[in-house]
């Protein structure tokens, strides 16, 4: 697990929204995980290190530790970013509208924290037909215990 001792707002249990300021975020996450998560950045395609991963467990929120998905709900997703039909809990991700980039998509941030996390699509498999289309570097991948 990476260390989060310089970052006094993460948390696995605690729910209370974050308000944190960007400037703030700055000065806490590493370079790789800011420009996605605060600057609405993408990863490349097939270069996260959990696009095509398989082993249970838990995927939490790398900049506040926030549950976010079940590796039960991940798909194969031929896309190249990690795939998930649904989200560990309803409150658990919020959607915007985001029209950049001449595409009208739905932008999944972190129901904690406001992070940009990636977009969610409807072309997933059942039950939920959704496909969470998330970028790696700002995911972190906790095993079941054995
Ligand atoms: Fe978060």
């Amino acid at each position: 697990m990476t260390d989060h001792k310089n970052n006094p707002y993460y948390s696995r249990t605690d729910t209370t929204h974050l308000h944190v300021s960007d400037k703030e975020w700055e000065k806490i996450l590493p370079p790789g995980v800011y420009n996605i998560a605060r600057d609405k950045g993408t990863e490349y395609a097939f270069s996260g290190k959990y696009w095509k991963t398989d082993t249970k467990g838990t995927y939490y929120c790398a900049v506040c530790g926030n549950p976010l998905f079940k590796s039960d709900a991940k798909f194969a997703s031929t896309c190249g970013w990690p795939s998930f039909y649904e989200a560990i809990h309803p409150g658990s991700v919020r959607y915007e509208n985001d029209t950049s980039h001449g595409m009208r998509r739905t932008e999944v941030l972190c129901g904690r924290c406001d992070s940009h996390l990636g977009h969610i699509f409807d072309d997933g498999p059942p039950p939920t037909h959704q496909r969470f289309c998330m970028n790696s570097a700002v995911l972190e991948f906790e095993p079941d215990e054995k």
